[in-house]
C-alpha cells in the first residue's frame, strides 16, 4: 500500500512537472515554477495580514502620501490592484509579495533623495513579483524533496513542510523575516524594476544613485531583502547602467505621453 501510495505521489509530480515546469520569466529566462499561483497569491496575503498585525503601520501623514503616489503610478503600468503598506520600522527595506502587496519601511523613505529613487525600489520588488520568483523558489525546494506531496505543503502552512514552503515564499509568516533572494532573482528584478520605473515616467538614472547610497548607508551591515545574496554593489551598478540603453528611451516615451509623476516626500 505504501508503495503504491508514493508511487501515485510521483506521477502526480511527475504530472505535473511535464505539463507545466518549464514557465518564461518576463525576461526571457527559463524556470521552474509549477505551483498554482492562486495558492501562492493566497500565500502571500496571509503572509502579508500576519506583518500587519505583528508590526506597527504608518496610517496617514506625508510619508504614507508619498509612498502611494509612487506606488500608484508604478502599478499603473502592471495594472491590477494593489495594497500599500508602509511599517514604522527604521531599516532600510521594502517588498512585494504575490497577491499584489506591496511593504515600504519608514527608513527606507527616509534614505531615498526623491520620488525616482523610492520608484526604482518599489520597481525591483515588483519585479520579483512579476517574474514568480517565489513560485520558483517553491518549486525548487519542492522538487528537491520530490517524495513530499506538493498540496499537502500548502494546505498546511503550519505544518514544518508547510513552514518551509512559506519562507520561500519570502516572508517567515510566522516571524516577520524577509527571506533573501538568489543573486539570479535580484538580477532579474533590477533589469524589471529599471524598466517599469522609465515606463511610469520616473528618471531610470536614479535606480543607480539608489544603489550607491544603499551601499554607502548600509556600511556592510546588509538590510535583509536588498543585499545579503546580492550582485556585488559594482556588478549591480555596471548591470544597470547597461540597462540604460533600453530603460532611457521607455523614459521618454513615458514623458512624451504625459506621465510626470510629482510626488513629494
Ligand atoms: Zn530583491
Amino acid at each position: 500500500m505504501r508503495l503504491i501510495s508514493n508511487l501515485s505521489i510521483w506521477i502526480v509530480l511527475l504530472c505535473i512537472l511535464l505539463l507545466s515546469a518549464c514557465a518564461t520569466s518576463p525576461t526571457g529566462r527559463t524556470q521552474l515554477a509549477f505551483m498554482p499561483d492562486a495558492e501562492i497569491d493566497s500565500m502571500g496575503l496571509q503572509a502579508f495580514e500576519n506583518l500587519k498585525k505583528e508590526k506597527p503601520i504608518e496610517q496617514s501623514g506625508k510619508k504614507v502620501q508619498f509612498v502611494n503616489c509612487v506606488a500608484q503610478a508604478v502599478t499603473r503600468e502592471v495594472g491590477g490592484e494593489w495594497e500599500v503598506v508602509v511599517f514604522d520600522d527604521a531599516s532600510l527595506n521594502a517588498f512585494a509579495l504575490p497577491g499584489r502587496k506591496i511593504g515600504v519601511h519608514t527608513g527606507l523613505i527616509q534614505l531615498v533623495d526623491n520620488q525616482d529613487q523610492l520608484a526604482a525600489v518599489i520597481g525591483h520588488e515588483i519585479g520579483h513579483v512579476l517574474a514568480r520568483h517565489s513560485n520558483e523558489r517553491m518549486s525548487q525546494q519542492v522538487s528537491t524533496n520530490l517524495g513530499l506531496s506538493i498540496v499537502q505543503a500548502v494546505a498546511a502552512p503550519t505544518t514544518p513542510l508547510g513552514q518551509a514552503a512559506v519562507s520561500a515564499l519570502g516572508v517567515g509568516a510566522q516571524y516577520g523575516v524577509i527571506m533573501p533572494f538568489s543573486r539570479l532573482h535580484e538580477s532579474e528584478a533590477d533589469i524589471i524594476g529599471i524598466d517599469l520605473m522609465a515606463k511610469a515616467g520616473f528618471n531610470p538614472v536614479e535606480s543607480i544613485n539608489l544603489w550607491k547610497k544603499m551601499s554607502q548607508a548600509s556600511h556592510g551591515n546588509q538590510p535583509p531583502e536588498f543585499l545579503s545574496t546580492h550582485p556585488s554593489h559594482d556588478t549591480r551598478i555596471e548591470d544597470l547602467q547597461a540597462r540604460l540603453a533600453i530603460a532611457q528611451p521607455l523614459y521618454q516615451q513615458a514623458v512624451a505621453a504625459g506621465k510626470k509623476p510629482k510626488c513629494v516626500k
